[in-house]
């Protein structure tokens, strides 16, 4: 049983955030005003167990499902990750396992993710300079411990890492060739993500999101760059710096909505089913499952879930859509 939804798109990846928490509060994802100290995080009780989270995970496994990417909030925040990736990383028919982090926990983590057998990692990082680091996540952290958290997963085995930055006009679009060069020279993978409208709390204005076009100019008018092949359903365009030193990725979210493709589902900490990245609610598996339904119940539940879906948010995004109801990216899983 493979379910296909309205549109005719399968699934084939699931995003698991493992916590709603994180040690940063960026502007454009826990801005501090709506995720200070009385912000309501959730209960331990509430987070689905590791146990639920790999039985799920099975699940949707057998519904079709590749793909998984643990994420968050922070996900390396959740105690003892990395036996969490090693019960995912055993099971059976599982292509590919990832993880998304802000990187600063890396040092300490970085050796036991890759020994429970996780081999791909995204870490997140908008800019170089301390001052604007400082801005952006709204931390007290040093910049220099997600650097470290880089050479962190060299050291551990990983190869080549995947950098995700955020661009916004303004704040750190001037960093683009800075980035793209450390990138090149530590063997990154560097992605650049347009700025969404995500939650209802980012203060997103489509005037502060730099498009994938204008970054590929000026990433070409330093390096000649080649166009890579676009597999079906595929996030990121991708090119290869001519003079070879590696492969750089622009994701069009907003300007060149890739939703046709979109195959992704995503399973909150407290255990809801998202279809989108812009839902307003999602289905409680949680429920169901401490409810006592056995797998086939559940397979049942989701597969039907997906064939009605019919989200298309990016494609549909229009001046009113930004301020619809819309869980935030730190509880639903970015
Ligand atoms: N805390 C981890 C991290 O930052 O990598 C994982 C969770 S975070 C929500 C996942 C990714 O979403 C990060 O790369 C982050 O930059 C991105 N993100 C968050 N808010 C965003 C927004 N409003 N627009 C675009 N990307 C966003
Ligand atoms: Fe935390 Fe990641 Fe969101 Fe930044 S983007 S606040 S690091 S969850
Ligand atoms: Fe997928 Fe929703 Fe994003 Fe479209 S807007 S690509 S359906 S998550």
């Amino acid at each position: 049983m493979k379910p296909t939804d309205t549109l005719g798109r399968p699934l084939q990846a699931l995003r698991i955030s493992v916590t709603d928490r994180c040690n940063f509060r960026c502007t454009y994802c826990m801005p501090r005003e709506s995720f200070g100290p009385d912000h309501a995080f959730l209960e331990r009780e509430a987070l689905l167990s590791f146990e639920e989270i790999t039985r799920l995970a099975r699940i949707f496994v057998g519904l079709g499902v590749a793909k998984l990417r643990l994420t968050g909030g922070e996900p390396l925040l959740r105690k003892e990750l990395p036996v969490l990736v090693r019960m995912l990383t055993g099971l059976p028919d599982l292509a590919d396992l990832a993880l998304t982090t802000n990187g600063v926990l890396l040092p300490e983590l970085a050796r036991d993710l890759r020994a429970a057998g996780l081999r791909r990692l995204t870490v997140s990082l908008d800019t170089l300079r301390q001052d604007r680091f400082q801005v952006l996540s709204d931390t007290d952290l040093p910049l220099s411990r997600v650097l470290q958290g880089l050479e962190a997963a060299r050291a551990a085995g990983f190869g080549p890492v995947k950098v995700n930055c955020v661009l916004q006009r303004g704040v750190n679009e001037d960093e683009v060739l800075d980035l793209a060069a450390f990138a090149r020279e530590g063997g990154h993978t560097l992605r650049f993500i347009e700025f969404m409208d995500v939650g209802t709390t980012n203060g997103w204005r489509m005037d502060a999101v730099v498009p994938a076009a204008e970054v590929h100019s000026v990433l070409a008018s330093r390096w000649p760059l080649e166009a890579l092949p676009h597999p079906e359903g595929a996030v990121a365009r991708e090119w290869r710096y001519q003079d070879g030193k590696g492969e750089v990725g622009l994701i069009a979210s907003v300007t060149a909505p890739f939703c046709g493709g979109c195959d992704r589902a995503r399973l909150s900490a407290d255990g809801h089913l998202y279809t989108c990245l812009f839902a307003s609610d999602g289905m409680d598996l949680k429920a169901f499952l401490r409810a006592g339904h056995d797998d086939a119940g559940l397979a049942a539940l989701i597969a039907a879930r997906w064939t009605r879906r019919g989200d298309r948010y990016s494609e549909q995004r229009r001046e009113q859509t930004p301020g619809l109801p819309k869980v935030e990216m730190s509880r639903i899983g970015g």
